[in-house]
């Protein structure tokens, strides 16, 4: 019987992470390549199975990677950068991924708007490209040998060329008629393997706002490619309604599209009910950790099946499964009342079954919906979740405007801060040591006892102070010794927040992230850094800077809340921390930094969103920062350099200064401040923390005067351009001294 139930793709680090740890082992020439082939091969069919088992009819194979699938299909197109030409195999494609001795490594960059992160392709025009379909048929192969027809995905051509760069300069797409053979070729070999085998293109960059010379080719590539192919087109994280609208005019078997994220997807209905192609409905949230609301669910697909014929219709999550954590049973210590609200990809596996099962009255299990329906009951009165306080607090705020106006703040805080044109400061942390956080380990588990905590802690403070009292920095920082992670130091202290023993995702290559994510209301218990920064301002006549990340950063890094708009929940994270901004005003702390390192990230995919976005996201920086006094001088930092695109919104913010990561292109980028006639004070890192390599003191020099042509000296601060916790100790007191140097002789320069 057909279950008529499909899914986009499956995680691939596995449950206890041991792509991971093979791959970081054989990087670190402790085991063979075999091994790591034998570990793919095993967790491949461990996913497999979980799928089968789960009753899903439509299981990808091509969904594995060893590192990236946009990497895995620069590959298998040939399209190899002429550094790496003398290589072969896997030592070409990690080098690729991860440089080597000679040749650096591709760039790496956001896939869409998650925080999974690709290999930038590097195309150009004079490079041949050949076909390689080992990898592509040899897994088609392994899943056939397990008994288990897959269907074969592929990262479509026009998002492959989308997500590119030329090397040579000029457009990506040019190149289509290079790689579109290609694809062909590979299609023949498909065939040759079995007949009817399904291949889906992944075309997410349908979802954004497309030049039309890019819609005019989407015609074009899928006649070709579905001419003698079964083919699905599948797009995800946004509507895709222009290019659904083309789709439906190529042979191609079924499109896939997100309901979750993209609910305009329903404006295409009719279009594809003529057409009579299948439907991919994504319905279950493969984004986020909440179980589905199997009543919602339903209700969707019946609503849907108004226009399209019910046959046509296939139930699947919203996107790949990649980007949520594996499976709950690890999550021994979570809050039961917690992890009965919660779903990861092989829970997930049985929601799309379970759905489709109802939803085509097949026999299916009905105390499992009984189970759900009690779940998300119990998620819209849970006190755990649920506070009057926070509701009302949040609904009755008003006041979002700090005291005085940004010309009136400033003159004031010039002459009570005392600091000098090109002031000197850095971004928030110093190097972590394996002193700290072997402490910071060791409380948490209960091996050290908080007096020990604090002594190593504080000490580590004493000396961050000591060095820039040596080192001769203006405005000081105390280091942050007590943060693993700007995101989650916060969520531990705030009420509605969860972690999770086991929920890794895969961020790039073996990287993974753990984010943390907000359940409830949020609220903060008690101070959360003053004491803290009160200690370090104690050691010194200096200024210390407090240091919090801001609303939209704690926002955009955690799994969020499903049954509330973002808006909202970013606005109850506002409004606690503009409590912490208050209790470290009354501390005697004179200068606040709110780090919005994720600000840029959370931008919609889509234009006609992107007012909306900026208009919550500047409102909750403003209600963090709004019982600032005039003489309290805000600062915030931004981890990006191109600020044309949002540069009114970032001077919409009304933070006094702002330090931002630019130390690596000149002035070039700094140049919109002027353009705009940008007010605020800037301090553009003079140099890039992401290298262990030490500037000079003539570089920086030299990046000081680039500044100064474009801003003047009294609007200017100088600093590195993010924090220093991944460095060591002695490149970062080299680089300081010397940057510290640099201001001092330029100032005298300018005298
Ligand atoms: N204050 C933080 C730090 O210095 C900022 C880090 C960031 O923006 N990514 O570590
Ligand atoms: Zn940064």
């Amino acid at each position: 019987m057909s279950k008529n139930n499909y899914v986009v793709g499956f995680p691939r680090i596995g449950e206890q992470r041991e792509l991971k740890k093979v791959l970081e082992e054989f990087w670190a020439k402790k085991c063979s390549y075999k091994e790591v082939k034998k570990v793919a091969s095993e967790l491949k069919k461990r996913h497999w199975n979980y799928q089968k088992e789960a009753g899903i009819e439509y299981i990808s194979s091509n969904d594995f990677s060893l590192y990236d699938n946009v990497l895995d299909t620069s590959v298998m197109l040939g399209a190899i950068p002429k550094r790496f030409r003398n290589l072969k195999d896997e030592e070409l494609y990690f080098a690729m991924a991860r440089g080597n001795k000679e040749a650096t490594a591709c760039e790496m960059t956001k896939w869409f708007n998650t925080n999974y992160h690709y290999i930038v392709p590097e195309l150009s025009l004079e490079d041949e490209y050949i076909l390689d379909a080992s990898k592509v048929i040899e897994e088609y192969l392994e899943a056939k040998e397990l008994g288990i027809k897959t269907k074969i995905n592929l990262v479509g051509p026009i998002t492959y060329l989308g997500l590119s760069k030329r090397v040579d300069g000029g457009d990506c797409y040019e190149l289509l008629s290079k790689i579109l053979p290609l694809y062909e070729k590979l299609l023949v070999k498909i065939n040759e393997l079995d007949s009817d085998i399904l291949v889906q293109f992944d075309e997410p960059i349908f979802v954004k706002d497309l030049d039309p010379t890019v819609y005019s080719l989407i015609k074009y590539t899928y006649d070709k490619l579905s001419i003698n192919t079964k083919v699905a087109v599948v797009t995800y994280f946004e509507h895709s309604n222009e290019a659904t609208n083309i789709l439906v005019h190529t042979p191609v078997w079924a499109i896939g599209l997100d309901f979750v994220h993209g609910k305009e997807n329903l404006e295409s209905l009719e279009t594809i009910s003529k057409s009579a192609k299948k439907l991919i409905v994504g319905v279950v949230d493969g984004r986020n950790i909440w179980k589905n609301d199997f009543e919602n669910s339903l209700k969707l697909l019946e609503d849907i099946t108004k226009v399209v014929n019910k046959d046509d219709i296939l139930v699947g999550a919203s996107c790949s499964l990649l980007h949520v954590p594996f499976t709950l049973k690890y999550e021994e210590k979570q809050n039961i009342e917690i992890k009965n609200w919660l779903s990861y990809a092989v829970e997930k596996l049985d929601e799309i079954s379970l759905i489709s099962k109802k939803f085509f009255a097949q026999e299916y299990d009905k105390n499992s919906f009984l189970e759900n329906f009690k779940a998300n009951e119990s998620r819209k009165t849970s006190k755990l979740i649920h506070s009057e306080e926070v509701k009302n607090r949040v609904k009755n705020l008003n006041s979002l405007e700090r005291e005085g106006v940004y010309e009136q703040r400033i003159k004031l805080q010039k002459e009570l801060l005392g600091y000098e044109n090109l002031a000197t400061t850095t971004i928030g942390s110093f190097p972590q040591t394996p002193e700290v956080r072997l402490a910071r380990s060791g409380f948490k588990k209960g091996l050290i006892s908080e007096e020990e905590y604090l002594k190593e802690m504080r000490a580590y403070i004493d000396d961050c102070v000591e060095f820039q009292e040596q080192c001769g920095l203006e405005v000081f920082v105390h280091g942050e010794p007590e943060r693993n992670d700007m995101v989650e130091y916060f969520g531990e202290q705030l009420n509605g927040y969860g972690f999770s023993q086991n929920g890794w995702v895969q961020s790039y290559g073996s990287r993974c992230v753990k984010p943390p994510f907000i359940y409830g209301d949020i609220s903060r218990a008690k101070p959360m850094t003053v004491e803290w920064i009160s200690y370090a301002q104690s050691k010194t006549q200096k200024i210390m800077k407090g240091m919090l990340t801001g609303p939209v950063t704690i926002l955009n890094w955690s799994f969020v809340r499903d049954d509330k708009p973002r808006s909202e929940v970013s606005k109850q994270i506002a409004v606690s921390l503009s409590d912490e901004v208050d209790d470290l005003q009354k501390a005697g702390i004179k200068i606040i930094q709110v780090d919005e390192a994720a600000f840029k990230e959370g931008y919609p995919l889509r234009d006609s969103k992107i007012k909306e976005y900026e208009s919550w996201a500047v409102r909750d920086f403003k209600i963090c920062v709004s019982k600032a006094k005039k003489e309290t001088q805000i600062h915030t930092h931004m981890c990006y350099s191109e600020f044309n695109d949002i540069i009114k919104t970032i001077e919409a913010m009304d933070a006094d200064v702002i330090t931002i990561e630019t130390a690596r292109s000149g002035n070039e980028l700094l140049k919109i401040f002027k353009k705009v006639g940008y007010k605020q004070e800037v301090g553009p890192g003079v140099y890039d923390i992401h290298s262990p390599r030490v500037p000079s003191v003539k570089e920086i020099k030299t990046q000081i005067k680039l500044l100064l042509e474009v801003l003047p000296k009294e609007q200017l601060w100088i600093n590195p351009d993010c924090g220093l916790k991944t460095r060591k100790w002695k490149e970062t007191k080299e680089a300081l001294v010397n940057m510290v140097e640099a201001v001092n002789q330029v100032r005298e320069e300018l005298s």
